[in-house]
């Protein structure tokens, strides 16, 4: 008997058709004689509508209150799953996250799990019993509910693979795999029966939505091989592991990142240290920081602009709000209509000329690039997000073809 961890996204479950049709797979993967972990997102678009519920009644909600509501919708799409399997006959079960024993660190929105605890999991599966647990939701050391991030039901589903040793650990959603961009977006992107986990790491990390990027990180730190599938169409899908047969590409896909904003201090004094001040107090405002750009100095001042999500544009401005009797700067200017094109694959670390190419196809397209990112296994560009669509499809064209 193998254990096997199935996740299903908000897409799969969006409406009471599909969540009977996700029944159908895990009664089948019951039946067939193995354990079944299922770990499900909130339906459809619920995470988003609950934020805009937020926004209506505060501008300004403490993170603690914004996780209390978003963990509400997987609590409501695990109890309707186990609802339609116990309407197929099977002994089900469902668990918010704290109940399956997810630990997490005590940071709201962006939760790290620290452990699981998995003896509840392991009675109810000695019970023969389907187990259904909730996504993207843990409980810190204060017994306060946290969430793991956007898209983060995919580590919640790695997490419980390393965790109980699965066999198996399957990402179910709307598309049949990974592809060497966006399918729904990209004309002639095409399917990989496998990629690598750093690959895939950085695919993800750059924006491709099909599988969250800690999902990977982890997936990689404990070895769980993941295939991601459709919940939809009965076959294979993609599979992610170290070692792939894949032949060597020069690039493996393009990805792309919508929600970036740059921020620019502008004016700041040029002198050692406003550097290290800087991005230290962003660190310690658990900021993360992706493209820098500093200006060279002229008059004693320079300009620094860097990137960070939309979701930590407010943190970042505290954080620097925070810095202003440290150093003098004389504006920060903000723009968050911008995107990311990237690159990636390992394949280009040994071949000259990948930017170069990269650029032409920009170039051809008449657009214009803000900032520029390198390293071993991508290449980044800054564009304007009107753009971004056009963009992705000519480098894809440019390299895939
Ligand atoms: P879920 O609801 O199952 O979590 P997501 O919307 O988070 O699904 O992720 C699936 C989506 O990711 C697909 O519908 C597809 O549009 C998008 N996507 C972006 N890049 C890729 C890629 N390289 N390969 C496959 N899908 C991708
Ligand atoms: N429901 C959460 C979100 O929309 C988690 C997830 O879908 O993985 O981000
Ligand atoms: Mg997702």
């Amino acid at each position: 008997m193998a254990l096997i961890v199935k996740k299903f996204g908000g897409s799969s479950v969006k409406d009471a058709e599909h969540v009977k049709n996700v029944a159908g797979i895990i009664v089948d993967e019951y039946k067939s004689g193995n354990n079944v972990i299922v770990v499900v997102s909130a339906q459809g678009d619920t995470t988003d509508d609950l934020i805009e519920k937020a926004k209506e009644i505060s501008p300004n909600p403490t993170k603690r209150e914004m996780d209390m509501l978003l963990t509400a919708g997987e609590q409501i799409s695990i109890s309707l799953l186990a609802m339609a399997i116990e309407t197929m006959g099977c002994p089900v079960i469902s668990l918010l996250g704290w109940q399956a024993g997810f630990n997490t660190d005590s940071h709201h929105g962006i939760a790290r799990i620290k452990k699981i605890n998995t003896e509840r999991m392991k009675t109810e599966l000695a019970k023969g019993n389907i187990i259904i647990v909730a996504g993207f939701q843990g409980i810190n050391k204060y017994d306060d509910l946290t969430t793991l991030g956007r898209g983060g039901s995919d580590t919640s589903a790695v997490a419980i693979a390393a965790a109980m040793s699965a066999d198996r650990c399957q990402i179910y959603t709307d598309v049949d795999g990974v592809y060497t961009a966006d399918p729904r977006k990209v004309k002639g992107a095409v399917k990989m029966d496998e990629v690598q986990y750093d690959e895939m790491l950085e695919m993800a990390t750059l924006g491709a939505q099909v599988l969250n990027n800690r999902s990977v990180e982890m997936a990689k730190k404990y070895n769980v091989e993941l295939e991601v599938l459709s919940s939809l169409e009965r076959k294979p899908g993609t599979i992610i592991k170290e070692h792939t047969k894949m032949e060597k590409t020069l690039i493996r896909g393009v990805a792309k990142d919508t929600s970036v904003t740059t921020i620019s201090l502008v004016g700041l004094n040029d002198k050692p240290g406003v550097a290290f001040k800087l991005f230290n107090k962003l660190a310690q405002y658990n900021v993360n920081v992706d493209i820098i750009l500093q200006s060279v100095g002229r008059d004693g001042t320079k300009d620094i602009t860097f990137t960070v999500s939309h979701e930590q544009c407010d943190d970042a401005l505290k954080a620097i709000d925070a810095m202003k009797d440290v150093f003098e700067c004389k504006e920060v200017k903000t723009n968050n209509s911008m995107s990311k094109i990237s690159i990636v694959g390992a394949g280009m670390e040994t071949n000259p000329g990948v930017a170069a190419k990269m650029f032409e196809a920009l170039y051809d397209k008449d657009i214009n690039i803000h900032m520029i990112s390198t390293s071993e296994t991508k290449i980044s560009v800054l564009i304007d997000t009107e753009l971004a669509d056009r963009a992705v499809q000519a480098v894809h064209d440019a390299f895939i073809g």
